[in-house]
C-alpha cells in the first residue's frame, strides 16, 4: 500500500440535504489522492451524527452499507459541534495517520486538501485551514465572526484568525489533544497549545451547498462565551480593573462633593445619585455574572462528565481493523 492513511471526520447535525453530495464530492477527491499516491487506499471518510432529528443516521449506514469507504459514529444524543469533532477525532486516530476535519456543508473547499497532505508529506503536524475572503458570508455571519476572532483576541485567547475547524492533524497532534482533559470544549483554541510544527492553508470560503446554518445567533454567542471563558480569565482582570477605577471615581465623587457642600449648594445632586446607583449596581450584576460563568465552568469540570458517548461505530467488516502496513 502506498502512502499515509487519511480520515476525514465531518460532525453532521440534520445534513440531510447535503450529504449525499458532501459524500460523493469526497469520494471523488479522495480516489483522485489514491490514484496520484498521495494517500493510502485505506483512507476512508468517517461522518458524525450529533443526535440528528432528521435522517442524517439512516443515510450514514446506507452509505457505509454500499461502501467501506464511508464510516459512521453515531452520537447518542445531540452534544455540539465540537464534542462530536472530538469524538471523530478519538475515533479515527487508532486507525489514521492523519486527519482532517471539516463541516459537512461544503463551505470549506475540498480543494485544499491537497495542499494540507502535501504539507503534512513535508513534515507538518497541524495544518490549518484559513479564510481567504468571506465575501460569500451574509453581511451579518462575517460582521459577527470577524468581531468574534477580534474580542477573542483582545480578551487573551489565541486562536487563529479567521480559521475555524478546517485542518488536518497527525495521529500524535490528536494524541497530544487527548491528553487535554477539559468538558469545556474550544478545539480552536487547544489546538494551537498542542504546538508541534503548523502551517496554513488559504481557501475561499463557499456558500452553504444545501439547508440552513445550523448555527443561530443564539448557538454562535453561546459558542463565543464559550471560548472566551475556556480559554482566558482575563474578562476577571478586567473587572477588577474596572472596580479599581470606579473606586478612584468615587473618592472624587467625595471630593467634589465636599466642595459643594462647603459651598452651600447641598440640594442638587439627586441625577449623580441616581446615575450612581444604577451604574454601580449594574456593574456588581454584571461583575457576578462573569465571576458566576466560571464558576459554572469549575463544577463542570469538577464533574468530568464524558463529553459524547457513542451509540454505534461503522467501521470495517465486522468492526475488523484495517490493515495498517503493506
Ligand atoms: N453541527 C453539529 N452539531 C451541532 C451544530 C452543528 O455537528 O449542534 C455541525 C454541522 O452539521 C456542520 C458544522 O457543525 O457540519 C458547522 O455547522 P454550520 O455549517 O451550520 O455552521 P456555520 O457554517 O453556519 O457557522
Ligand atoms: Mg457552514
Amino acid at each position: 500500500m502506498y502512502g499515509n492513511i487519511l480520515y476525514v471526520v465531518i460532525p453532521c447535525y440534520n445534513e440531510e440535504e447535503v450529504l449525499p453530495e458532501t459524500a460523493r464530492r469526497l469520494k471523488d477527491k479522495m480516489e483522485d489522492l489514491i490514484k496520484k499516491r498521495m494517500i493510502s487506499e485505506a483512507s476512508k471518510v468517517i461522518f458524525v451524527n450529533d443526535g440528528s432529528k432528521d435522517c442524517t443516521w439512516e443515510l450514514i449506514e446506507k452509505l457505509h452499507e454500499k461502501d467501506y469507504f464511508y464510516g459512521g459514529i453515531n452520537l447518542t444524543r445531540n452534544r455540539g459541534h465540537q464534542n462530536a469533532l472530538l469524538a471523530g477525532l478519538m475515533m479515527a486516530k487508532e486507525y489514521a495517520d492523519m486527519v482532517i476535519s471539516m463541516d459537512a456543508d461544503l463551505q470549506d473547499d475540498i480543494n485544499a486538501v491537497d495542499e494540507m497532505v502535501e504539507k503534512y508529506q513535508s513534515g507538518i503536524d497541524i495544518v490549518y485551514g484559513v479564510r481567504s475572503s468571506r465575501a460569500k458570508d451574509t453581511f451579518f455571519k462575517r460582521a459577527t465572526a470577524e468581531g468574534f476572532y477580534k474580542t477573542m483576541k483582545f480578551l487573551g485567547a489565541d486562536t487563529v484568525f479567521n480559521h475555524a475547524d478546517y485542518r488536518l492533524m497527525s495521529k500524535r497532534a490528536i494524541e497530544g489533544l487527548a491528553k487535554f482533559k477539559e468538558v469545556n470544549l474550544f478545539l480552536r483554541g487547544i489546538i494551537p497549545m498542542v504546538g508541534y510544527p503548523s502551517d496554513f492553508v488559504y481557501y475561499e470560503r463557499g456558500e452553504r451547498f444545501a439547508g440552513e446554518s445550523k448555527y443561530p445567533l443564539k448557538k454562535m454567542l453561546a459558542f463565543a462565551v464559550e471560548g472566551i471563558t475556556s480559554l482566558s480569565i482575563r474578562p476577571i482582570r478586567l473587572i477588577t480593573v474596572l472596580g479599581f477605577f470606579i473606586f478612584l471615581i468615587s473618592i472624587m465623587m467625595l471630593v467634589y462633593s465636599f466642595i459643594r457642600h462647603f459651598m452651600g449648594a447641598t440640594i442638587i445632586g439627586w441625577t449623580t445619585l441616581m446615575v450612581s446607583i444604577w451604574a454601580t449596581g449594574g456593574l456588581i450584576l454584571l461583575s457576578l455574572g462573569v465571576v458566576g460563568e466560571y464558576i459554572g465552568k469549575i463544577y463542570l469540570e469538577t464533574k468530568g462528565r464524558p463529553q459524547y458517548l457513542v451509540e454505534k461505530f461503522l467501521h470495517d467488516k465486522a468492526g475488523e481493523d484495517v490493515e495498517k502496513d503493506e
